[in-house]
């Protein structure tokens, strides 16, 4: 991670949810206590940037997965102009992991990226939200979420007939 000029801000805390290892990928976020749908969980933060510095950024972790690092995607469209990419150590949100069957999403609230719940959450449930892939991106994008409706891959929701579609067509092959 490039160096930061200025000192890092404390991370992003939520009464809504606390720190915990996933079984999904890595570090997760978990419901501290029961959430009502609606409820704003957690803003995702991070360095507001350009659209074309964020296409840089993008383009370097491209090729630093393709090198076996970790390639993840923290960028998040704000406006037309800007994007907040999210890599930085103190926005909490960016443990959250993806699943087919999320119990959040992120919207956008006075140029704030907020998780909000989708409906109600029980303590103890891990936060989720749709990562929203492409589809032509489908391939690099393994998803554990475990869920009854995984369907094996990080694609965004209106996407995923197409994912089905292509890996039925694969196993008809073999
Ligand atoms: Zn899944």
């Amino acid at each position: 991670m490039a160096p930061e000029k200025s000192p890092q801000p404390p991370a992003v805390t939520s009464e809504w949810v606390r720190r915990g290892r996933s079984k999904i990928h890595g570090g997760g976020l978990y419901a501290a206590k029961p959430i009502p749908a609606g409820t704003r969980v957690i803003e995702y933060v991070g360095e507001r940037i350009t659209k074309a510095k964020a296409q840089r950024r993008e383009a370097h972790r491209l090729v630093a997965r393709a090198d076996g690092q970790d390639g993840c995607v923290y960028v998040f469209e704000l406006n037309k102009r800007h994007d907040i990419d999210g890599d930085v150590k103190w926005n909490t949100a960016r443990l959250i992991n993806h699943s087919c069957e999320a119990n959040c999403e992120p919207e956008i609230i006075r140029s704030h990226i907020w998780i909000v719940a989708l409906r109600d959450i029980a303590a103890g449930e891990e936060i989720t939200y749709d990562y929203g892939f492409d589809f032509a991106d489908w391939k690099g994008h393994p998803c554990l979420c475990r869920s009854p409706k995984c369907v094996g891959y990080i694609v965004i929701r209106g996407q995923r007939w197409r994912l089905k579609k292509t890996l039925k067509a694969t196993r008809v092959k073999r």
